[in-house]
Order: C-alpha cells, then sequence, then structure tokens
C-alpha cells in the first residue's frame, strides 16, 4: 500500500475562475482519500511539495477514435486486428501522455482494449466504449464507396472499423442490442453526412425518425444514452426531438435548436481541431479527395457555433476526434476553444462536465475523497494560459493514473 501526499497544491478543476490555494491531497490505493487546506500525515507517505505548480484532475477527451490510425477509414478498417491494436496501444499512450486519463471513444474500440488498459497489458488512458458506432447503408460508417459491391457487413467486425451498418428498425435494434451485450456503455449513431466518409454529402439525414426513435429506446432499456454524429441545424433538431443526448460536432448549429438542447438537458461535443489539422494535414496523410473537398463545409463554422451553444447555456464536453498521424493536436482544442470561450468553461468541458457525460461523476475529472487518483501537474495556471496543456505535455511535470504515476520529473 503506497500514499502518496501532494503538498500547497493550487487546485484548478474548471469548478472556479482562480485557483484554490493551499491545498494538500492525500492519495491511497488508486484513489483520493482526503483534500484538505490543514496538513496531512500518514506513515511511509511520499511527500512532493506543489508550491509554485497546478494540480489538476486528470482530462478527459469525449470524442476520440483509438482505432484510428490512418486518416483513410476505409483503409484502416481493412488493416489485421492486431495490427489495429498494436496501434492502439500506442495512439492511446500518446493520449496519456499528454494528461488525458481517461477517453470516450465514440466508435471503434471494444471491450478487449478496456480490459487491456485495465489489466495493465499497456500504458493508456481509462476506455469508456460505444463499441461499434451504428450507420445505415451508405451513412457515415460505410467507406465502401460508389462501386464498391462488398457485402454491407463486411467490416461489423474489424477492429479497425469506426462503425457497423444496419438498416431498418429490427436490425438497428438487433445491432444497438448486440453493443450493449458486448460491454458498450452508451450507442453511437451517425445521423448526418460525413466528412470522412465517400459518399455522404453533410446535408444527408443518417437513419429515420423510426431508427433513431428505436436506438434510444434500446439505449434508455440499457440504462444509457445515444450519442449521435451531427452537424447540420435540421440533423441535431431531429436528433434531439428523437431523445438523442450527446450531439458530437454540432458545427451548423442554430440559436433555436441550441436553446431546445439546453431545455432537454442534451450535451454538446464539438470537435474543431479535427478540422483544423485536416485541412493542414490531411491529404499527406491519405485523407481521400472527396473529403477533402467536405472539410470547409463544417470547419467554416466551428467557432460561431461555440458561441451559440455557450450562450444558449448548452453543457459543453471536450472532444478531437483525431484520426492517424494527426493525434498529437489533441490538446489544441483547448487553445482554439479559449479563443472564444472563458479558460474556466474549456477547463470544465475535460473535467466535471466530461466525467458527466462519461457517466463517472464524482470518480473522474475531479479531485475529491472517493475518486479516482487521476491527477496531472502543471507549470503554471491553465486558467491564465490554456497552452500549457498542449505541447505533448511538455508543461506537466508529474502524471498520474489511479494512484500511479506514469510521469514524474517532480522529484529529479
Ligand atoms: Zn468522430
Amino acid at each position: 500500500m503506497s500514499i502518496t501526499i501532494f503538498q500547497n497544491a493550487s487546485i484548478v478543476d474548471g469548478t472556479s475562475d482562480v485557483p484554490r490555494e493551499g491545498v494538500n491531497v492525500l492519495v491511497e490505493d488508486g484513489h483520493i482519500r482526503e483534500v484538505s487546506d490543514a496538513p496531512l500525515r500518514a506513515k511511509d507517505a511520499r511527500v512532493l511539495d506543489l508550491a509554485g505548480k497546478v494540480l489538476m484532475p486528470g482530462l478527459i477527451d469525449c470524442h476520440v477514435h483509438v482505432i484510428a490510425s490512418e486518416a483513410n477509414l476505409g483503409r484502416n478498417a481493412l488493416l489485421p486486428d492486431s495490427l489495429v491494436a498494436a496501434h492502439a496501444s500506442v495512439i492511446m499512450r500518446g493520449m496519456l501522455m499528454r494528461g488525458f486519463t481517461t477517453v470516450r471513444d465514440v466508435g471503434g474500440a471494444d471491450f478487449g482494449l478496456q480490459q487491456a488498459v485495465e489489466e495493465g497489458l499497456f500504458e493508456g488512458p481509462r476506455l469508456v466504449i460505444c463499441g461499434k458506432a451504428l450507420s445505415q447503408t451508405g451513412g457515415h460508417c460505410d467507406f465502401r464507396g460508389r462501386y464498391d459491391v462488398r457485402d454491407r457487413h463486411a467490416f461489423d467486425r474489424k477492429l479497425g472499423s469506426l462503425g457497423r451498418i444496419c438498416d431498418g428498425v429490427s436490425e438497428v435494434r438487433l445491432a444497438a442490442r448486440e453493443e450493449i451485450k458486448a460491454g458498450a456503455q452508451f450507442i453511437k449513431i451517425m445521423a448526418n453526412g460525413g466528412v470522412a466518409s465517400p459518399t455522404d454529402p453533410i446535408a444527408f439525414m443518417g437513419f429515420s425518425r423510426e431508427e433513431v426513435t428505436a436506438i434510444v429506446e434500446e439505449a434508455s432499456n440499457a440504462q444509457t444514452y445515444v450519442s449521435a454524429h451531427l452537424y447540420t441545424d435540421e440533423a441535431i433538431r431531429r436528433g434531439i426531438e428523437c431523445g438523442v443526448h450527446s450531439v458530437e460536432h454540432a458545427n451548423l448549429v442554430t440559436t433555436e435548436t441550441a436553446k431546445l438542447m439546453a431545455e432537454k438537458g442534451a450535451v454538446a461535443c464539438p470537435t474543431l481541431v479535427t478540422y483544423e489539422a485536416l485541412k493542414n494535414e490531411g491529404a499527406d496523410y491519405g485523407l481521400p479527395e472527396s473529403s477533402v473537398a467536405k472539410i470547409d463545409d463544417v470547419r467554416l463554422a466551428g467557432l460561431r457555433s461555440l458561441e451559440i451553444l455557450h450562450s444558449a447555456g448548452v453543457t459543453m464536453a471536450y472532444g478531437s476526434d483525431l484520426l492517424g498521424a494527426m493525434h498529437r493536436h489533441q490538446s489544441e482544442e483547448f487553445v482554439i476553444r479559449g479563443r472564444v470561450l472563458p479558460a474556466m468553461d474549456v477547463i470544465r468541458s475535460a473535467t466535471v462536465d466530461a466525467a458527466r457525460l462519461c457517466g463517472m461523476e464524482g470518480k473522474i475529472g475531479c479531485i475529491a475523497p472517493g475518486a479516482y487518483a487521476d491527477l496531472i501537474v502543471v507549470d503554471g495556471n491553465p486558467l491564465d494560459d490554456l497552452a500549457l496543456l498542449t505541447g505533448q505535455g511538455r508543461s506537466m511535470p508529474a502524471i498520474m493514473k489511479e494512484g500511479r504515476f506514469v510521469k514524474n520529473t517532480l522529484d529529479a
């Protein structure tokens, strides 16, 4: 049993726009046991003085695809499962070393990857999974292209596939049930056209109302919710009316629809960094031409959508949605959002609000007794400069996950 005490920490956790100064935190057995303004003592404790440094809960990214080792998702789906798993372990280690101790995978990761991390087979963030995202034929997870007539289920069971194809109410119900049986903690659907897929312009609606409603019922039967890939205002509105809880991307949302989202308690998960990365580097990393042509349809509306969602009072979660070699930009979403949102709100989106969306409120995204000891130490105050959270963890001298340091240069 090892005990670590962090002394004199300034805590930044997204609940206040100034750090809480002079806090002491005791970590034991992977959990935070005590948080106090008074000095803490314990026998054989390792004591680290954090005077002048900031202590934060481990960050949470609510929109990742850890199996996306290539920008060309059609090609990614063809890779052998073993190779995809090996790539995923490297991608996940990168996330952890950027300070992300939990990530919500919104399409592709399975129970096996989740277990592999829990068993300590490789170093990575805790995974919250939906299994395969559900897509209709010709939708955002159908990567077959115009003249490709391979069976629509050819990729359903490939680890490198973000999603699976299902059509019609009875098939979407079965798909949702299979994913839940396989360990999905929420259900992801592709309810709108997308950038990375070849035959669905952004404006296309994915699934019928009946199908979306049926999937929402299946998710709620399993005590969880539906997350939907959505860009256009029409698609977002329809999704909310059908009971979708988390709106991924939301780039083209209008004020009226944002108000409806707030009213229903829906959460938005913007992913602006991916459009910047795709614009700058996508083609170099193999993004097909049909996709490059679609980037600006959503990219240009990005910052405006943050303002609309914020002023309508919609809760936002942090998302990055990066693919392949572009994963290294994961933390830049903090800086992009900081251009139009208060830093405290941006931090909230990757701590308390993200924890709630992961169904782990009080366990992650906070520094409180009973929570996992997922902690990062930052050289400086991210409330003043969100860029301290970027740079592949260069301003984070220590990163702890479940009570164990995965990085610690404090002692040196
Ligand atoms: Zn995505």
